[in-house]
């Protein structure tokens, strides 16, 4: 089994040295942040390919427009503000959310709005609450209860784009305060008798059960982002779209009662502005897609608000996805699966073709191995998301690209290895020598080095191979290559040069340095220990050394050079072996 195993894995040895390789530097990448804009505007491009939603009913808006401002000029006075509220009021909605700061009386009517505050339960103010500085946060209406103010800050990636719901906050007294679409979704929600549960098996992961949804909160590298500021609890801010999917009325036909009998009823009510001229407005996943059309550049913040209120609602009651991640660990599972598939794809298919290397071959392997899987790649992710999950798509494609590419390279690879290495010892051939050979030479001589070669051959080996056979004269020949490897220096060349002659080149070596080296050689098979009955100078294997160096600027021919080495090998043998010589 173990044997089947092994040579399984050797089968397959490319695909499992290159897959966990690539994706081992895709993890690099990632660390770094390099591919968190790319992931992020591929969920961008999702979010925009996704089948157009249906409209929430249970959310209306009310938009304070530019022809609002012409009329009732800018800020909104306070008894226009008080005197919509009472009409929205008389429709009883389940709560009106006042999308509008009002940290300051903007007269007259500021009593009159006050005592709106006063006596409407379901109203909700505003502050904003996060800034830099104090200058920049805002106080909700004076007197309201703090039970009844929201927060109406957003969270921004740094591309300025919203895509995170910021549901609640700590504020610096320990209570937690809720933004404003998060607490209009839970009033709400209450009249259908649903209410925030802390899932009682894990506390601390600050899991929620808010009817049929699970509402986990984002952690800083959730999908494709990379050490995302997390303070507060943010969820992902799954859009149901734009003005068109709910239901919205101009403050002017409120105050001017042109809307129809019972409009309201039941319903979230959100006043706000979406006057282009207030730049209340925010950038969305949908900006800069060219499937937005003729849309508006920015989303008004009321909208946005509308959108947090309409996801909760709409998940609580009815099971609409919220946007999920897998686990970061199942990430890089999902993203090794596409760097295993690129690497099989390529290496299947480069195993198929490996003898028909024709024009378009490269083409092939693009085709085959990166771009239909990576189209599967997209296909699956888009598929994910609309179930509400949120896959890595570019990391893995990176992963699947370099695997791919990778393998034509590693088999290239091998082929030379196969090519240039000798079966037997593992060592170089004959033929990597002669390709290499003619090139030192030419090195040599451009720097003016002195250049060295040692001539190796096993003593009386023809009677090694008659004693003990030629399957331990094999094993003879591999341990003394080993040997010769020990004894020199990683830049000098060791080539099994014809039977059990081996050679050496030792480039900028001097005749002394190599020599010694030559020496060096000799007592290292000698120190392997080899029984050798039958050997006439020693119970053990030896070999002799002949060796010849070429010194500038009178540079003997590459020949010459080896043809030295040769007759001091055969000096050497005749010296009575196991010895080395120099020219
Ligand atoms: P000398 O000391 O003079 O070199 O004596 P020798 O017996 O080593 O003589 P020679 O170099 O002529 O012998 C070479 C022998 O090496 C002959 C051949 O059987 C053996 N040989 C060559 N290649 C291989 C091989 O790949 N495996 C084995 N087992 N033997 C080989
Ligand atoms: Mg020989
Ligand atoms: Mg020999």
């Amino acid at each position: 089994m173990w044997s089947r195993l092994r040579q399984n894995i050797a089968h397959w040895q490319g695909i499992i040295i290159t897959a966990p390789s690539i994706v081992a530097v895709a993890f690099l990448g990632n660390t770094a942040g390099l591919f968190q804009m790319p992931e992020i505007a591929i969920y961008d491009h999702f979010m925009n390919w996704r089948p157009q939603e249906t409209a929430d009913p249970r959310i209306t808006v009310v938009t304070i427009d530019e022809s609002d401002l012409d009329q009732y000029n800018f800020p909104i006075p306070d008894h226009k503000l008080a005197q919509a509220i009472k009409i929205i009021k008389q429709q009883k909605p389940r709560a009106i959310g006042l999308d509008i700061y009002r940290d300051l009386p903007v007269n007259p009517g500021y009593e009159q709005l006050i005592a709106e505050f006063a006596t409407t339960d379901n109203l909700i103010g505003i502050e904003k609450v996060i800034g830099k500085t104090d200058s920049e946060l805002v106080d909700p209406p004076h007197t309201i209860p703090t039970d009844r103010v929201a927060f109406a800050d957003l969270v921004a990636d740094v591309d300025g784009k919203i895509r995170r719901a910021l549901l609640s906050i700590e504020r610096e007294n320990g209570e937690i305060q809720l933004g404003l679409g998060a607490q209009l979704a839970l009033i709400y929600l209450a009249e259908e008798g649903i209410f925030l549960d802390l899932e009682n098996q894990d506390k601390t992961s600050f899991r929620f059960k808010l009817g049929k949804a699970t509402i986990k909160p984002f952690s800083s590298n959730d999908g494709g982002y990379v050490k995302a500021d997390t303070g507060g609890y943010q969820i992902f801010l799954n859009y149901r779209g734009w003005e068109d999917k709910f239901n919205t009325v101009p403050l002017r036909d409120i105050l001017e009662g042109k809307v129809a009998h019972h409009w309201g009823r039941d319903q979230i009510i959100l006043i706000g502005a979406t006057a282009e001229s207030l730049n209340d407005k925010f950038y969305t996943p949908y900006h800069s897609s060219y499937l937005v059309g003729d849309m508006p550049e920015r989303m008004a913040g009321v909208l946005i608000h509308a959108n947090i209120t309409s996801q909760l609602i709409s998940a609580a009651l009815e099971g609409r996805p919220l946007i999920q991640v897998l686990p970061e660990f199942l990430e890089w599972g999902w993203v090794l699966m596409w760097g295993i598939i690129g690497a099989s794809m390529s290496w299947l298919f480069f195993k198929q073709n490996l003898f028909e290397l024709k024009i378009g071959f490269l083409g092939n392997v693009l085709v085959v191995s990166i771009i239909i899987p990576s189209g599967i790649l997209v296909g699956v992710s888009y598929w994910a998301f609309l179930q509400g999950w949120w896959l890595p798509v570019f990391t893995p494609f990176i992963a699947l690209t370099l695997s791919a590419l990778a393998i034509p390279n590693y088999k290239n690879y091998e082929l030379y290895q196969i090519a240039c290495k000798d079966s037997l010892t593992q060592i170089s051939n004959r033929r990597y020598f002669d390709q290499y050979y003619p090139q030192i030479w030419h090195r040599i001589k451009e720097t003016q080095h002195p250049l060295s070669v040692i001539l190796c051959d096993v003593d009386f080996f023809k009677l090694y191979n008659d004693t003990y056979g030629h399957q331990a004269g094999d094993r003879c020949l591999q341990q003394v290559a080993q040997a010769i490897t020990k004894a020199v220096r990683s830049t000098d060349l060791v080539a099994r040069y014809g039977g059990e002659e081996f050679i050496i080149v030792l480039p900028s070596t001097d005749r002394e340095t190599a020599y010694q080296i030559g020496q060096r050689i000799c007592f290292q098979v000698q120190n392997l220990n080899i029984p050798h009955q039958q050997s006439q100078i020693s119970s053990i294997v030896t070999l002799s050394c002949g060796v010849a160096t070429s010194c500038p600027p009178h540079y003997a021919t590459s020949g010459v050079l080896i043809a030295a080495a040769d007759s001091a090998l055969y000096e050497a043998k005749a010296k009575g072996r196991n010895c080395a010589v120099v020219c």
